[in-house]
C-alpha cells in the first residue's frame, strides 16, 4: 500500500471557514489501480501484480476527473494512490487533464525502481504537488521485515534524495504498531537528516493483510502520542497522525495546558485537522469506482460509473450519518470533543461492523462539557 499525502503548497482554506465538509472535501483520494511491484505485508489496497480487470479505464478515469470538478469551490485536492500509481500508463494524461480541470494532484508512488530521478522530475513537470513515501523503520532491516518486502528501505531513502533533488515536498507515512513503536524516535531521527515536509504516523488497523501486525494499546497509543505532540514542537517538519484523531484532543490539551489562547490554537497546524474523519472531509474512490468514506472504510455508497461522486458524497446515508457526530455510538456519541475528532469511523467499523460506533482505540473517558468552539 502507499498511503496518502496531504495538501501542501496551495493556501488552505480550513480555518478561514471556506470549507464545509459536510458538502465538499479537502480530499479525494483515489485508487488508480491495485497493481503494484512491492505487495506489502499490511497493504491496505491488498496489491497484485497486475491490474484488476474491471479497473477505470481511461475514458472512465476522465470522467472521475470531470466528477471531482463538480464539487466546485472549493476545489478538494486530489491525491493519486494505489497500488502503484506509476503502474498506468495514462498517467500523466490523467494528471495533465485533472490539472486542467483545476484540481490540484498529488501522488504516492511505491518506492521501486521505476522511482528514478528521472521519474521525478517527469512528474514535478506535470504539476504534481507532493509526493507521499512510506517508511515503517530506521534500518533496511526493520523496515523491510515490517513491509516484507527486501530492498524497499533503500529504495525509499533514494526517492527521499531524488523528490530532494528535484525539490518535491514530501510527506513520509510511518506505521505505528507495536512492531514498530520502539523504533519510532530513530524514524524521527533519520527524517532530520533528509529534506522532509510532513510526517505522517499511521496508526495500525488491523485488518486485512494488516492482521499480521499488532495495534498498539490504547494506553501505549496515549504515550505515543503526547511524545508525537512534543516533537512537532521542535520538529523542522509538520507531524500529523492518521486513523488516530484523538491526537487532536491531546494536543488540544497540551496547549491548553501551555496557557495558548484560541487566536494561537488556531494558527497551529493540528487545528487544520480538526473536524476532519473518514468520510467528512476525505473520501476515497476504489480502484473500480466504489466510492468509499475512507481507504480503511471499505462501506460503499455508489459507485462513479453510475452514482455522482459529490451527490453521493452530499446524500448517501452512511455520508450523512458520518457528516453527524452527534449520530455516533456509545463513548464518541457522547463525548465533548466529538466535532473535532469523533474517532477513527474506520477502526469502529473494522471492528464492529458499524462505522458510527465508538473508536476503540482511544482511552479517553468522556466529560459533559463542549470542549471547543468551532463549526465542524
Ligand atoms: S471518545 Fe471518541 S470522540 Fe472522544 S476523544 Fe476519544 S475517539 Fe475522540
Amino acid at each position: 500500500m502507499t498511503s496518502a499525502v496531504a495538501p501542501t503548497t496551495h493556501a488552505h482554506p480550513h480555518a478561514a471557514g471556506k470549507y464545509d465538509y459536510s458538502r465538499n472535501p479537502m480530499i479525494v483520494y483515489w485508487e488508480m489501480t491495485q497493481a503494484c511491484p512491492l505487495a506489502c505485508r499490511h497493504c491496505r489496497a491488498e496489491a497484485m501484480t497486475q491490474a484488476h480487470p474491471c479497473e477505470l479505464n481511461h475514458e472512465e478515469s476522465l470522467g472521475l476527473l470531470r466528477q471531482i470538478a463538480e464539487f466546485g469551490d472549493p476545489m478538494p485536492h486530489l491525491i493519486l494512490t494505489g497500488g502503484d500509481p506509476l503502474k498506468r500508463a495514462d498517467l500523466f494524461d490523467i494528471i495533465d487533464y485533472g490539472r486542467s480541470l483545476g484540481i490540484s494532484v498529488s501522488i504516492t508512488p511505491a518506492a521501486s525502481q521505476e522511482l528514478t530521478l528521472r521519474k521525478m522530475a517527469e512528474l514535478k513537470e506535470h504539476g504534481i504537488e507532493a509526493l507521499g513515501l512510506s517508511l515503517d523503520g530506521s534500518t533496511a532491516a526493520r523496515h523491510d521485515a515490517v513491509r516484507g518486502v527486501p530492498g524497499c528501505f533503500d529504495a525509499t531513502v533514494a526517492a527521499l534524495r531524488h523528490a530532494a533533488t528535484v525539490g518535491f515536498p514530501v510527506q513520509v507515512n510511518t506505521l505505528v504498531s507495536e512492531e514498530t513503536a520502539d523504533d519510532l524516535p530513530a524514524v524521527y531521527d533519520l527524517l532530520e537528516r533528509h529534506q522532509v515536509m510532513r510526517w505522517s504516523l499511521f496508526f495500525l488497523i488491523a485488518v486485512g493483510r494488516g492482521k499480521s501486525l499488532l495495534p498498539v494499546t490504547p494506553k501505549r497509543g496515549e504515550d505515543l502520542m503526547r511524545w508525537i505532540y512534543q516533537q512537532s514542537l521542535k520538529s523542522p517538519f509538520a507531524i500529523k497522525t492518521t486513523e488516530a484523531p484523538s491526537y487532536r484532543r491531546i494536543a488540544l490539551d497540551e496547549m491548553r495546558a501551555a496557557g495558548m489562547h484560541a487566536a494561537e490554537i488556531h494558527r497551529t497546524p493540528v487545528y487544520r485537522g480538526f473536524g476532519i474523519r473518514d468520510g467528512h472531509g476525505v473520501v476515497f474512490v476504489s480502484n473500480q469506482g466504489d466510492i468509499y468514506p475512507a481507504g480503511f472504510l471499505p462501506l460503499s455508497a455508489g459507485n462513479i460509473r453510475q452514482n455522482r461522486l459529490a451527490y453521493v458524497y452530499r446524500n448517501a446515508p452512511v455520508f450523512r450519518a458520518l457528516h453527524t457526530p452527534d449520530r455516533f455510538r456509545g463513548k464518541c456519541g457522547q463525548c465533548e470533543y466529538r466535532g473535532l475528532c469523533g474517532g477513527s469511523r474506520a477502526r469502529a467499523y473494522a471492528y464492529t461492523g458499524d462505522p458510527l460506533a465508538s473508536d476503540p482505540f482511544c482511552a479517553y473517558v468522556p466529560a459533559v462539557t463542549p470542549a471547543f468552539p468551532m463549526h465542524a
